[in-house]
């Protein structure tokens, strides 16, 4: 098991506590209930990959023990999956060279305007990051075996977000209220489905718990994981009321594979 995938961060928009130190529903002594804002790392052989920088990411990095990243792949623009951006300078200044970033169309955009002095150079601030549009396919050599990453573009309440399908063994999608039919049959043979699933009742931007059961029951994975989770979930009463091949996440948590 040479892979490692981690989630960075397990938490809805506002985190467990929110900053004003709210847990709703969630037993504050439960460390798994701690919850950041959401952000995931890869480590695929040599290849370190970030998907999205929340606004939790510095001490997400820190927390992991990750020093490196090779790239950053954007979700969406929604400001708990971007506003960690900022801290992405500490790469440049230790590699002397521009972070390569992947956005769809609109996440470029948007991204483009609001963090303008990341992608371009100023007088004593340089370009720290250099954007690129989403491909079909994402091609990473390996010094073992090649690693393909292939965006799945879904529904997220009124907009798209981009979830990320990892050598059609993982899926991640942090922000989905709907995978499109057409996608359904590429999640068959999944060893980890991980996916938003916000809350028990109907949110119009996420998944919620019912939806998410049903899903499971089409696509089949041999393990699903569950996150976004909102302060009403709490994780050990989540934890008791689910299938044995579901699972809530948590900050933190690594998923192994080869
Ligand atoms: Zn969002």
């Amino acid at each position: 098991m040479t892979n490692k995938f981690t989630i960075l961060g397990s938490g809805s928009s506002l985190g467990v506590p929110r900053i004003d130190g709210d847990f709703g529903k969630c037993n504050p002594n439960d460390q798994k209930n701690h919850r950041t804002r959401c952000c995931a790392h890869l480590k695929f052989n040599e290849i370190s990959i970030l998907i999205d920088t929340s606004p939790d990411l510095r001490s997400q990095l820190l927390r992991n023990k990750i020093k490196d990243v090779d790239c950053v792949l954007y979700t969406h623009a929604h400001a708990d999956q971007t506003h960690g951006i900022n801290d992405l300078r500490a790469f440049y200044i230790k590699y002397r060279k521009r972070l390569n970033v992947y956005a769809d169309r609109l996440t470029k955009k948007h991204l483009m305007s609001s963090f303008g002095y990341c992608f371009k150079n100023k007088p004593g601030y340089p370009a720290i990051l250099k954007m690129n549009l989403l491909k079909k396919k994402i091609y990473f050599k390996s010094k073992k075996k090649n690693l393909i990453i292939e965006p799945i573009i879904a529904q997220h309440g009124y907009i798209e977000a981009a979830s990320y399908l990892i050598n059609k063994k993982i899926y991640y999608g942090s922000d989905v209220s709907k995978i499109y039919d057409k996608d359904i049959k590429k999640l068959h043979k999944l060893d980890f489905f991980i996916i938003d699933c916000l809350r028990y009742e109907y949110h119009p931007s996420h998944y919620n718990l019912e939806e998410v059961l049903s899903l499971i029951k089409i696509i089949k994975p041999k393990k699903t994981i569950l996150t976004n989770l909102h302060s009403s979930v709490d994780y050990t009463k989540l934890k008791k009321i689910l299938p044995k091949n579901v699972i809530p996440a948590y900050d933190g948590m690594k998923i192994l594979f080869n």
